[in-house]
């Protein structure tokens, strides 16, 4: 059985559920990275130079974590998941970065998803992919609808029953079918405070780069919220008050979240974003603003490859402080 290997990084996060039903409905076998370790890092970073942000540093050590493990390594290059709304450029070259820089790499099965030309592109882009499978157009077109069916529960785990996309991912690898939706218990039952996490699900999932940012607020009894918890028009209507029009794809995540929890009774808001990124500076700067102007204490966090645990506890300790302290002066 052909094994294919998906990196645990960069867009596992929003369409692992589809990535992996569509190969395993045409037959293959498909394997993730394990989660994050400093090596990995350190391998990733050193096929770059040093201003490569720090999320494709990572995805490039889970590649090379994955080398030795499968036949194939999926990485779509994806432009555009909606007209005239474009995806950060990192993502658009990541199949030919990933060739140059890891050529000792099994062959790379690469996708070119631009929502921008049509619908029949896309099509003919799913078959092209497909076709490495089965010569049956048939074939190609159940394992796509079966990709979606699994990408719209996913979805509906986190936005209609509150849960991360790796809680989501563990419910679903968990009950074989469908899974029953439940609510995150993960959550604590008496809050101190609502704390609303906005940035890219490769940053806020990824417990080595974040330090374990979402797991240390709830064991201090705060409710965490997150993109992934609000529905597709609650981001986009909110996007749209705050920018007009969304530009990024994902800047949805950042904008449109902030946005809705400011506006919806978040006590506070931690910003997530990485040295050298460039559309999340410019969003991030947006959301501050407007969190001053609604006085809601906000705390942007830059991750980076040295960013040490002991500070980022120091940060969040004083951010809590002064939430509590907030709230507890009406
Ligand atoms: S949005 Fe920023 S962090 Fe994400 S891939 Fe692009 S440059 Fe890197």
């Amino acid at each position: 059985m052909i094994k294919i290997g998906i990196p645990r990084a960069l867009l596992y996060y929003q369409y692992y559920p589809m990535w992996k039903t569509f190969f395993e409905e045409l037959g293959a076998e498909v394997a993730v990275s394990s989660p994050t370790t400093q090596a990995m890092v350190t391998s990733g970073s050193s096929r770059v130079v040093a201003d490569t942000c720090l999320p494709v540093k990572v995805f490039l050590g889970h590649v090379l974590s994955l080398v030795e493990e499968c036949d194939y390594i999926f990485i779509p290059a994806i432009r555009s998941v909606r007209r005239k709304t474009y995806n950060c450029s990192k993502f658009l070259g990541l199949p030919d970065m990933t060739k140059a820089v890891i050529p000792e790499s099994p062959p790379i099965l690469d996708i070119d998803i631009n929502i921008d030309k049509g619908r029949r592109d896309l099509y003919q882009a799913i078959y092209k992919l497909g076709r490495r499978f089965t010569w049956s157009p048939r074939k190609v077109r159940q394992a796509s609808m079966a990709a979606w069916q699994a990408h719209l529960h996913y979805h509906e785990l986190m936005s209609s029953y509150g849960l991360t996309p790796p809680q989501a991912i563990e419910r679903i690898l968990s009950t074989p079918g469908r899974a029953e939706p439940e609510t995150n218990s993960h959550q604590p039952t008496s809050t101190q405070a609502t704390i609303a996490l906005i940035g890219h699900p490769y940053l806020l999932y990824d417990e080595h780069l974040n330090h374990r940012l979402i797991q240390r607020l709830e064991q201090a009894h705060n409710r965490v919220l997150t993109p992934e918890m609000l529905t597709s028009e609650e981001l986009e209507s909110a996007t749209v008050r705050l920018t007009d029009t969304a530009y990024w794809t994902y800047g949805e995540e950042v904008v449109g979240a902030g946005e809705h929890y400011l506006q919806n009774g978040a006590d506070g808001v931690i910003g997530i974003m990485t040295f050298g990124c460039g559309p999340d500076s410019l969003m991030m700067d947006m959301v501050r603003r407007r969190a001053t102007m609604l006085r809601t204490p906000f705390m942007s966090l830059t991750l980076e490859e040295h960013t040490a645990e002991g500070g980022v506890i120091t940060r969040l300790e004083a951010f809590l402080d002064m939430i509590y302290r907030k709230k507890r002066s009406g």
